[in-house]
């Protein structure tokens, strides 16, 4: 590519584009070298790291660290070393909550390293066809497994096909503390990416799944934002309904999309959840638009 014949909006579109087919993948444009992995405590032993991307799960103990995800390939250095402040042991398996790459860019390096990555039949199956061997996951789920380490027993649960169709929710169960990957989030509104098998039909389910296997004491860690409880996932779930329920018979009355998006069946809700386009645009074509 003759890149002194680009011009700056040309790049900024382009750059656009990669981000938009990546679904999830927000941080297209991140500069890595200026992001802060931080670590933050959850409860004794159990940790998420925040840098750009999904919120890395840690539980660290006497048999050393299991991961969750692994955000952006140029940040395993940096999650590394945030990991070494926390413990010196052996990370003992890694677990990806499901496909987009801000969750298991980080893949490569950590297969490079020798270190097992466990996660759904369809994550393999999504990643075959972007991602070298290595950073493929070497064991592989189509129901609920646990993994029994650091006196903890650590439970990947697949969900309905709700943010993708490989989605699970990993449940530090002794802890009492659920990781929910992108199925629930705070500060935006669910991310149904159908280009990658999610529905509207199983974002209810899984948030369903979430609140049932969560307690009134359960800290919820989420894909994305702040560390939450059972209350704020049931506000969550409770969200996407009302504004399904609004969208549904604007959408049956034969509406088009730029209809609906006129009518603001979300005017309650964007100042907590921000720019609900994607949203919008994913529940009208689950609901039948055209
Ligand atoms: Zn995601």
């Amino acid at each position: 590519m003759q890149k002194t014949l680009i011009g700056r909006k040309t790049l900024l579109a382009l750059s656009l584009l990669a981000g938009a087919s990546t679904a999830g993948n927000a941080q297209a444009q991140t500069d890595y070298s200026t992001v802060e992995v931080i670590p933050h405590q959850v409860r004794d032993g159990i940790y998420y790291l925040q840098g750009a991307g999904g919120h890395v799960g840690l539980s660290v103990g006497d048999d050393g660290v299991v991961m969750i995800d692994d955000q952006f390939a140029p940040l395993t250095e940096k999650i590394m070393a945030a990991i070494r402040t926390l413990s010196d042991g052996p990370i003992r398996f890694l677990i990806n909550t499901h496909v987009h790459g801000d969750h298991v860019g980080g893949n490569e390096n950590i297969g490079r390293l020798g270190i097992p990555i466990v996660a759904r039949d369809e994550v393999r199956v999504r990643m075959q066809a972007q991602y070298p061997g290595v950073a493929l996951p070497v064991l592989t789920f189509n129901d609920e497994i646990s993994v029994y380490l650091n006196g903890e027993e650590i439970s990947a649960v697949p969900l309905p096909p709700a943010h993708t169709d490989g989605d699970s929710m990993i449940v530090f169960r002794g802890s009492n503390v659920i990781h929910t990957g992108d199925v629930f989030r705070t500060g935006a509104y669910p991310i149904i990416d159908q280009g990658n098998g999610g529905t509207l039909e199983g974002t209810f389910g899984a948030l369903g799944m979430i609140i049932a296997a969560a307690g009134p004491d359960t800290i919820i860690v989420p894909g994305h934002g702040e560390l939450s409880d059972r209350a704020d996932v049931i506000a969550f779930r409770d969200m996407v309904e009302d504004v399904a329920n609004k969208v549904r018979p604007l959408v049956a009355s034969g509406m088009t999309y730029e209809q609906v998006a006129a009518a603001t069946p979300t005017a309650a809700y964007d100042a907590v959840h921000g720019n609900p386009e994607r949203f919008l645009r994913a529940l009208y074509s689950e609901l039948g638009g055209q």
